[in-house]
């Protein structure tokens, strides 16, 4: 079927208390167990691409196609989001190109700056029916640059998103990108308060690090759009090198790249049928 809006499974999951997943597509192996997985748990779910990953390709419009066309395949509920997009032009293509939400990320620019840019690109995607993410309080992680420390305040992302009229806020409650262990510990209080504050529904990121009964915690408190990717590929790298590790003479990228998907898959379902209750 053809993919839906963002906004359809947002508000679905905010409305019924629980979560909205969003995994991260990488290569066309993975798009193929995601959308495996969301047939197989019978749930909706976001498929994301970041910037980083359309820089890996040398282009966002190949992997775009791809998965818009593994999506319409399928039967599942589904939608296409714009991952951590730092240069505006590129979020501005995604819409272009049909995505159903784009995240601008301008944490790292000063605070007006931020709010200039964000507003923009919102304009631009609601002209033409797209909802936009945004970060405050920047979430550590990426470059090792940032620590765990830092928290989003209630006052500012409320005071952010009227300025900015952005569609779903990703806040900084505790949680770090890239993390290979489930030990983080989130701050549960302070995404009550935000949810109390925020009229937007709540993103959390690096949620690989976060283990399952704390998630389903997160969600409860307020969380929405659950961004997972670390996690997942971890799943489908391990069965690849397991593969690759039992037996050197392998040469066919199928051997491997079929568990690999296969791996990604069965973790997918799981997690999916976990945050979207
Ligand atoms: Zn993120």
């Amino acid at each position: 079927m053809p993919l839906v809006p963002t906004a359809q499974i947002v508000t679905a999951a905010a409305a019924a208390g629980s979560g909205a997943a969003a995994f991260n597509v990488v290569t066309l192996e993975t798009a193929e167990a995601l959308v495996g997985a969301a047939e197989r748990a019978a749930r909706p779910l976001i498929l994301q691409i970041s910037q980083n990953c359309a820089a890996f390709h040398g282009s966002l419009t190949p992997l775009a196609a791809a998965t818009r066309a593994v999506a319409e395949a399928s039967d599942a509920v589904l939608a296409l989001h714009l991952d951590h997009a730092e240069d505006a032009d590129l979020a501005r293509r995604a819409v272009d190109l049909g995505f159903g939400s784009v995240m601008f990320d301008g944490a790292a620019l000063p605070y007006d700056e931020n709010v200039r840019v964000t507003a923009a690109v919102a304009a631009y995607a609601h002209e033409r029916g797209a909802w936009i993410e945004a970060e405050l309080g920047e979430i550590g992680g990426k470059d090792g640059a940032h620590a765990a420390g830092v928290r989003t305040d209630p006052d500012e992302a409320a005071a952010f998103v009227a300025a900015t009229g952005v569609d779903l806020l990703a806040v900084a409650v505790g949680s770090t990108h890239a993390r290979t262990d489930r030990t983080t510990r989130l701050d549960l209080d302070l995404i009550a308060r935000l949810r109390d504050a925020v009229p937007v529904p709540l993103v959390l990121h690096g949620s690989s690090g976060v283990a399952d009964d704390h998630l389903r915690e997160a969600v409860a408190a307020g969380i929405v759009k659950v961004n997972v990717s670390t996690h997942l590929n971890g799943h489908f790298t391990r069965a690849v090198r397991s593969v690759l590790d039992a037996d050197e003479r392998i040469v066919d990228l199928r051997r491997y790249l079929g568990p690999g998907r296969d791996a990604m898959a069965d973790e997918a379902a799981r997690l999916l049928a976990l945050i979207a209750g």
